[in-house]
């Protein structure tokens, strides 16, 4: 893949509404995607791993970054918690021969549409309900409570965003939401739906 056939899929929703659940099943459906790992400020959870999961990084490694312009954009997601997409992420994938997925915040989501414009097809995820949301949050068992409060206050503030993406998907029933996320890969991929 070159720089310029590259294409990307940007999957974005509030913390809790699937993204995750939906970019592990199109990555494992297709092998042409491959995931951009973000970098991070926050604390590794337990099943997670260092370069596959995130790229865990101090907050003194993650401003030097910002210093020498590594990030093809960053945010502070939650107050003190920091996230970003490498600019060497990005040509590592597509060197690599496949086609981006990211797994990014509402702004960072804006941001990178912004930049990459017409190669870039931007997916907003977005739960049944709020009340769904918070019980997937809850049951999921990651959070500190705070840290709980934290998403369900940023989830009022995203939601805000849905039409400024080029696609809604709704994951409310996951096969039905997981293959929707399919046809779209297809379709922006090879032009047609394959399925
Ligand atoms: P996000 O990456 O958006 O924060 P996750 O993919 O981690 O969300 O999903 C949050 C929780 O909800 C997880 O425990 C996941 O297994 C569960 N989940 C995801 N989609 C559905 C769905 N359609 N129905 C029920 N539970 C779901
Ligand atoms: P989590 O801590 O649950 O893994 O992620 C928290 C939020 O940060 C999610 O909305 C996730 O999509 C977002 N995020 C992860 N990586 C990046 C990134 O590189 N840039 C931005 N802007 N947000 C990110």
């Amino acid at each position: 893949m070159t720089r310029d056939k590259g294409k990307m899929f940007i999957f974005t929703a509030p913390s809790g509404a699937g993204k995750t659940t939906i970019v592990q099943h199109v990555l494992q459906k297709f092998p042409f995607l491959g995931f951009s790992v973000s970098a991070t400020t926050r604390t590794k959870r337990e099943k997670e791993l260092d370069g596959r999961d995130y790229y865990f990084l101090s907050k003194e490694e993650f401003d030097r970054k910002i210093s020498e312009g590594a990030f093809a954009e960053w945010e502070e997601v939650y107050t003190g918690l920091f996230y970003g997409t490498l600019h060497k992420e990005i040509e590592r994938v597509w060197q690599e021969g496949r086609h981006l997925v990211f797994d990014i915040d509402v702004q960072g989501a804006l941001r990178l549409k912004k930049l990459f414009g017409h190669r870039c097809m931007s997916i907003f995820v977005k739960p049944p309900s709020t009340e769904v949301l918070v019980q997937r949050l809850t049951a999921r068992n990651t959070e500190t409570p705070e840290n709980l409060a934290k998403r369900i206050a940023k989830m009022k503030e995203e939601n805000q965003f849905e039409n400024h993406f080029d696609m809604v998907l709704v994951n409310d029933i996951l096969p039905i939401a997981c293959t929707e996320a399919e046809h779209i890969v297809q379709t922006f991929v090879f032009g047609i739906d394959q399925s």
